[in-house]
């Protein structure tokens, strides 16, 4: 007998098996600036319902990246829908539009990055697939449980109620999942539970050791040139570390918007922040806001109130610019969630 690792509404699970098991052609989006819960998670759906027969679509607005360009089918992704299988006007009559649309890990439909379009998909049912603490249960129906610690436990979960066993790809994706979202096996979320499940997929034959190696210990040549150049900028005070990265820095490393530096990670581990922020100017002026908590301090509810969202531990959002302008909007709160508990 196995430990089940996500306590899920069996109502809500039916209703997800079945509208999955309806669907010909479900479209499965992931967030942008994908990680690998998003990725992971839906690779593992993606490989479920092509067992099953079935002719998934996966998505997601921004390119997969190079980190995780050992997950099976990762090559499927495409970055908007093909005309032909558009569900509205599919281009033969040969060729069926998608049918069904799910939604991965992310907490309200914004997080789509305009691959969902009222005008295309607003007929079709929407399920969403997540953990955020933030989701506002936007879809039909919402198999979204904020104490999970990733998303790919859910997967898990569902796939299982498809009647699929877990096998070695599909292990690998969601293994990439639970890996990076718990920042290897770091975050307070880490409960026994969760670590029956890491054996659980490595015992179904996913590669641990690719998966922490390429997620976890793995940064290219430019992204660490990066680190130092906000590094260069690190400020320290009351207990909450910050830097920025401006756009023309970027811009001299060839650093593309999209990428996830993975830099907020690396700030979360100065010894004497309880919260750490990282402020990334972007092309269009925007400033992509990252943050970090330590146990027992919560920033979900500082991205919420500025349009974004996350855990109590990691959270985001993208404000206008410029980076001082962003910075002085997000400090404030900052202070004050790292002042209440100190
Ligand atoms: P990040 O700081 O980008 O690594 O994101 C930390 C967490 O916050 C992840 O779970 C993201 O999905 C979530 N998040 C980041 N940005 C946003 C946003 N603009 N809206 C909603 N959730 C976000
Ligand atoms: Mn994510
Ligand atoms: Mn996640």
């Amino acid at each position: 007998m196995r430990t089940s690792e996500a306590m899920m509404n069996p109502i809500v699970l039916n209703k997800a098996v079945h509208l999955l098991k309806q669907s010909k052609r479900p479209l499965i989006i992931s967030h942008p600036r994908p990680d690998g819960d998003t990725i992971g998670s839906t690779l593992a759906l993606r490989l479920a319902l092509v067992y099953l027969g079935k002719s998934p679509v996966v998505a997601c607005v921004h390119p997969i990246p190079e980190m995780l360009s050992y997950l099976p089918g990762v090559k499927t992704f495409v970055s908007s829908i093909p005309e032909d299988i558009d569900p509205v006007t599919p281009a033969t009559q040969h060729t069926s539009g998608v049918d069904l649309v799910v939604a991965v890990d992310m907490s309200d439909l914004e997080r789509t990055g305009g691959i969902y379009q009222e005008t295309r998909h607003g007929q079709l049912s929407l399920l969403v697939i997540d953990h955020h603490e933030t989701n506002d249960e936007f879809g039909d129906v919402n198999l979204v449980d904020p104490t999970a610690a990733a998303t790919a436990l859910l997967m898990a979960e569902l796939i299982e109620a498809l009647g699929i066993t877990i096998d070695t790809d599909i292990a690998t994706c969601l293994l990439t999942g639970i890996i990076t979202d718990t920042r290897g096996l770091r975050t307070t979320n880490t409960t026994p539970a969760v670590l029956s499940f890491v054996a659980r997929m490595i015992e179904a034959g996913g590669d641990y050791l690719s998966v922490v190696q390429k997620t976890l210990d793995s940064v290219t040549y430019w992204q660490m040139r990066a680190w130092g150049i906000a590094l260069n900028r690190l400020q320290l005070h009351n207990g909450v570390a910050w830097t920025t990265l401006p756009i023309a820095e970027k811009q001299q490393l060839g650093i593309e918007d999209h990428a996830d530096l993975g830099f907020s990670n690396f700030l979360s581990r100065i010894a004497e922040a309880n919260i750490s922020v990282s402020f990334l100017e972007m092309n269009d002026g925007t400033v992509k806001v990252s943050m970090r908590a330590r146990p027992g301090y919560n920033v979900a509810w500082i991205a919420k109130e500025l349009g974004g969202g996350g855990h109590r531990q990691a959270a985001g959002c993208s404000i206008p610019g410029p980076l001082s302008v962003a910075s002085e909007r997000v400090l404030p709160y900052v202070f004050q969630e790292a002042q209440e508990k100190s």
